[in-house]
């Protein structure tokens, strides 16, 4: 399954924290006041991670100026970066712990990971395009945040060798959520996942695991890239 591996056990100065004051540290400020503090991101954590990542270093050079505009941004291979309130809304619903073990899939540039490593313990991430995992897994060795480990490979597994997971989150959209997934959740333990085919509506929609089943809500309506690979064959 994985087609490449990066594990980041380095100690790198800094452990995600731009070196010095950065000409984009205004539009960050804005960016948590306006587009997150006004709508209903509420948690002091979430708040102090969204206020602490280089947004603008996880997207092309010549993204770097819209990177803390209320938008996705494109990352190369066709996808897209997250809207900083939809990572905000995702992070937060998550009621993560500083020692929580989260799985992301969907790697992407790497941004959300980086906001995850912030609030929780140790972040594992897959993605399926090489290229966007070596270079997102080299960015977040140079930042520093050597809690983050990531995987190239079709996230439809997981990563079972590290579970259980205390939550677990999809930045592309399934049809349905993946059993491997559900099965590498912990008891108790909380998923968020867009949820919907390439042409439809997808939902936001929040899992708790309740004697090995998902009980799910709705949190809200999305548009996700779509998941690719051994979901696109498989039925609930
Ligand atoms: N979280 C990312 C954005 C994700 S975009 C960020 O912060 O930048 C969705 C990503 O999911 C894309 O990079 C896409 O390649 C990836 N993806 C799609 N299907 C996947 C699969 N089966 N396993 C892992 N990653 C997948």
């Amino acid at each position: 399954m994985s087609l490449c591996f990066f594990s980041m056990t380095e100690a790198n100065a800094g452990a995600g924290e731009p070196a010095a004051p950065d000409r984009y540290a205004a539009a960050r400020r804005h960016m948590v006041e306006q587009d997150l503090q006004d709508r209903d991101i509420r948690d002091p954590a979430v708040l102090a991670a969204m206020a602490k990542v280089p947004r603008h270093l996880f997207v092309d050079a010549r993204y770097q100026a819209e990177a803390y505009a209320d938008h996705p941004l494109p990352i190369g291979e066709n996808q897209t970066i997250s809207q900083p309130y939809i990572v905000a809304l995702m992070t937060q619903s998550l009621k993560l712990g500083r020692h929580d073990r989260v799985l992301e899939i969907g790697t992407g540039s790497g941004y959300q990971a980086a906001v995850l490593a912030e609030v929780a313990g140790q972040v594992y991430t897959i993605e399926l395009h090489k290229s966007l995992a070596g270079r997102a897994e080299k960015l977040l060795r140079t930042l520093g945040y050597d809690t983050v480990s990531v995987r190239c490979g079709d996230g439809f597994f997981g990563w079972p060798e590290q579970a259980p997971f205390d939550a677990v989150m999809l930045t592309c959209a399934p049809g349905h959520v993946p059993q491997p997934l559900i099965d590498q959740l912990r008891e108790g333990g909380r998923i968020i996942v867009p949820v919907g085919g390439v042409f439809q509506v997808q939902t936001l929609m929040l899992g708790t695991k309740k004697q090995g089943r998902l009980n799910l809500e709705n949190i809200a309506p999305v548009r996700f890239v779509p998941m690719r690979g051994r979901i696109e064959k498989s039925t609930p």
